[in-house]
């Protein structure tokens, strides 16, 4: 069903998108019940509209697991992916995808104010197995002719030093990560002698994803780093990237792509913008095709001009749900918070905190310099108590409490599995290390 990939620069308004996103659906509905699982939703009528297909959970995705949502010959799969479910016993949610979906995926995630080109040089610092975002800077860093530095995540074969020494003498121009990583990039600069602000020239831009980035934040990672722009990137590992930043700093959603809803999950509803749970239909999808496909993750969308001039609509995201706890009787985000805490003025250099919803109150710690702590924790207590409305514990920390000392400076051993040791080596050095 491969249908052709056009640039943003196609279509001139939300009506002429409208009209591409039904002819595109109506293939992506049919194409879809050559899956078990909707073959099974469709019945014997088989064709249906959107507004008759049920919403899709992770746990159906779990519940068809090895392949279940296969829409194409098992040979035609390029790649296989998988998540765990967090808490209790792991259940795998799987994912694949053809050749074709990782040339449309790539394409979608190409999409960019700050272009790749031959000339730079990606770090990508996420985990390669299993999922599937490392994949996707990789794939994308390929095709646009880029030098891909694989520098993993979760492993003990790249620590922190090691990706500075390679982000300053491989001239990195581009990276790959999590925001978080971004941040500790910076203190590991620092503790090595370096500027984060001035000493690597050739950064263009970082590349985010995998968790929410708010404004305050973002600003803290750019600032830190003398202005280089924080392009974050939304998306998941069953679908890919469904939006990217545009010239303008927002966040547009791939919605040519991608049909994006918004669910009301107490009133059953589905609208086509407006605030809520995001729900995703893949237009494209040949390996593993999703029809009203719940994200999890509550998001704000509209169809709206953006002084880009792109005709896609704008996304905001505020937050897996299932990262929420309550204090007090309220409702509260890990993205809320840690955007509160990057609401601290840059001098003081907070850039680690850790909070925990304990029963009436909200407990948050921050690592401080000695010098700013007082200060510190009196200005957060308040934004925190502005932002909540709940009791409100601060404490401070010297740095390196929360993010320990040895990660950042990579003292921590890393040797690889060895057999066979010279004279005078310890032979008790681990067959395998932890
Ligand atoms: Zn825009």
């Amino acid at each position: 069903m491969r249908n052709e990939l056009h640039p943003i620069s196609h279509w001139h308004s939300f009506d002429e998108l409208r009209a591409a996103q039904e002819k595109l659906l109506d293939a992506a509905l049919r194409h879809a019940t050559r899956a078990p699982f909707y073959a099974e939703r469709a019945g014997e009528s088989g064709l249906w509209s959107l507004d008759d297909v049920p919403l899709t959970t992770k746990d159906d995705l779990r519940s068809t697991y090895p392949f279940g949502m296969l829409a194409v010959p098992k040979a035609e799969l390029a790649t296989y992916h998988e998540t765990s479910g967090t808490g209790g016993a792991p259940v795998p949610t799987p994912t694949y995808y053809t050749a074709g979906d990782w040339a449309e995926m790539v394409d979608r995630f190409l999409r960019n104010p700050i272009p790749m080109t031959s000339d730079d040089t990606l770090l990508v610092r996420i985990s390669y197995a299993l999922v599937m975002a490392a994949h996707l800077g990789h794939q994308s860093g390929l095709a646009a002719g880029a030098t891909v530095v694989a520098a993993d995540a979760r492993t003990l074969t790249s620590p922190y030093p090691t990706l500075v020494r390679i982000m300053r003498d491989a001239e990195v121009s581009l990276t790959w990560s999590t925001p978080f990583e971004c941040l500790v990039w910076a203190a590991t600069a620092r503790l090595g002698g370096h500027r984060p602000e001035r000493d690597f020239p050739a950064l263009r831009a970082f590349y985010t994803a995998g968790e929410p980035l708010g404004p305050a934040r973002r600003a803290r990672i750019s600032e830190l780093w003398g202005g280089v722009p924080v392009l974050d990137v939304y998306g998941s590992t069953e679908i890919g990237s469904v939006s990217g930043t545009c010239p303008a700093g927002t966040l547009h959603f791939w919605a040519d792509r991608l049909l994006p809803e918004i669910h009301d999950p107490e009133t059953g509803e589905y609208t086509r913008e407006g605030t809520g749970r995001l729900v995703v239909t893949t237009l494209y999808q040949e390996g593993m095709p999703l029809l009203r496909y719940d994200l999890e993750d509550i998001v704000e969308l509209y169809y709206r001009d953006c002084p880009c001039g792109w005709k896609l609509p704008t996304l905001r995201v505020h937050g897996r749900i299932l990262h929420d706890y309550v204090v007090a009787d309220r409702q509260v985000s890990a993205a809320e918070v840690e955007e509160t805490v990057f609401r601290l003025p840059a001098d003081y250099g907070v850039l680690f905190w850790r909070g925990q919803a304990a029963g009436d109150r909200l407990r948050v710690q921050i690592e401080v310099e000695p010098a700013h702590a007082t200060a510190a924790a009196a200005d957060l207590h308040a934004l925190l108590t502005r932002a909540f409305d709940v009791p409100t514990d601060v404490e401070t920390v010297d740095p390196g409490t929360i993010v320990p000392l040895d990660v950042l400076k990579g003292t921590r051993r890393t040797a690889k599995p060895r057999r066979f040791f010279g004279p005078g080596e310890d032979w008790d050095d681990a067959v395998i290390q932890a």
